[in-house]
């Protein structure tokens, strides 16, 4: 099934099957009522009254747990038929049943799939052909109700035909913004954590820094590893490495204050916060809160070893007006993280640029 059918309605597709098949007995047994009513038993709707019959069939057999292509290939044919059977009955092209055609179709491409819409639309074409060619010799019998009659079943056919193929454009429509939508999410975070990807950081970083340059403000941007993860690993398996790595993330977003702060996985175990409109005095608080809430949540490396795991921070901050690229901010903040594993790592090394570079 390649239609998300949430996106198209609420019910599902089972409820889209029922509610088609509910549709088409209500519709077609009001019509032969009204025919019957107003015409007499001589007229019988033969056509309407097998489509009323088959639809309830199917409706008991979809309450029966059915399978939901049989129903609905069920549902189809019995739309097919009653489409032929009735147009002949009906005049042809001269009455309103002939202007079903296209919903049939339609219908088969959002109740089964796009192969199932060939092959119905197929059908409807060699009924349309049959009929034509009926028609032109004289041979398809002439529709027995009144022009009257027959122009206000065209006017309720059309507007049955219009409604439909809006509903079903203005469905697609918003399926498609919907998957956008999604998609653009889904391709700017990490799978395992949550939090922004590679690609997230560098498109929110370089909107960060276009907007301190307009705003003539500063920027602060952090680098964060994890100390000797790869023990971490060793001592506790990769699932639990994995599990470890989400609550880095958890422990790191709680202590982002502002909702304009951007928390990323920049690969590994490396994670980067985006602070806008923050110093470097206010970006070493945050890394240093960062450092003490790893401390407190206490995650050790292993059975035999209680120390807890920590992260090593570099940070860098400038003025948005002497910020080049992202790349320079990256790889200042890369250059102070390093130094932050050499001097013995769970520690914040902390840089500020304070000129144009060339
Ligand atoms: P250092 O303090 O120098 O950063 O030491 P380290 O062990 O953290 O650094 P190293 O680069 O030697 O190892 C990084 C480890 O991170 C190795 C790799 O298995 C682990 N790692 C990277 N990505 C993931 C992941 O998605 N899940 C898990 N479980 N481990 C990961
Ligand atoms: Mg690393
Ligand atoms: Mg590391």
């Amino acid at each position: 099934m390649s239609i998300e059918f949430d996106a198209l309605v609420p019910l599902g597709r089972r409820g889209l099957i029922k509610a088609t098949n509910l549709t088409m007995v209500v519709l077609v047994g009001g019509l032969a009522i009204a025919k019957i009513l107003v015409m007499g038993l001589a007229h019988l709707p033969v056509p309407a009254i097998f489509v009323v019959i088959a639809g309830l069939a199917n409706a008991y057999y979809m309450r029966r747990n059915a399978s939901l292509n049989v129903a609905a290939w069920v549902l189809i044919s019995i739309a097919l038929l009653g489409f032929a059977t009735a147009s002949w009955n009906t005049g042809g092209f001269g009455g309103a049943v002939i202007f079903i055609a296209p919903i049939i179709p339609i219908l088969t491409t959002l109740l089964i799939d796009s192969r199932a819409a060939w092959i119905s639309l197929t059908i409807v074409c060699l009924i349309l052909a049959a009929l034509f060619a009926l028609e032109i010799n004289g041979l398809v019998p002439e529709n027995p109700n009144s022009p009257d009659l027959i122009r206000s079943a065209r006017l309720v056919v059309l507007a049955c035909l219009c409604l439909t193929s809006t509903w079903v454009v203005w469905s697609f429509s918003s399926m498609t913004r919907s998957l956008l939508q999604k998609l653009d999410k889904q391709s700017n975070t990490d799978y395992l954590t949550g939090a922004l990807n590679r690609r997230g950081i560098e498109s929110a970083l370089s909107l960060e820094i276009a907007r301190a340059r307009r705003t003539n403000s500063s920027i602060s941007f952090i680098m964060a590893d994890v100390d000797f993860f790869k023990a971490y690993n060793d001592s506790n398996g990769h699932q639990a490495g994995d599990k470890c790595l989400i609550d880095i993330v958890d422990i790191i977003s709680s202590c982002c204050e502002r909702s304009t702060d951007i928390v990323g996985r920049f690969g590994g175990e490396e994670f980067v916060l985006i602070l806008p409109d923050t110093d470097s005095e206010g970006a070493r608080s945050v890394a240093d809160n960062v450092c003490a809430a790893m401390a407190e949540r206490n995650i050790p490396y292993g059975p035999t070893d209680a120390k807890p795991v920590s992260l090593t921070l570099g940070v860098v901050s400038a003025p948005g007006s002497l910020i080049n690229n992202i790349d320079q901010l990256i790889s200042e903040a890369d250059r102070a993280l390093y130094q932050g594993k050499n001097q013995g790592r769970n520690c914040v090394v902390s840089k500020v640029i304070l000129k144009q570079s060339s």
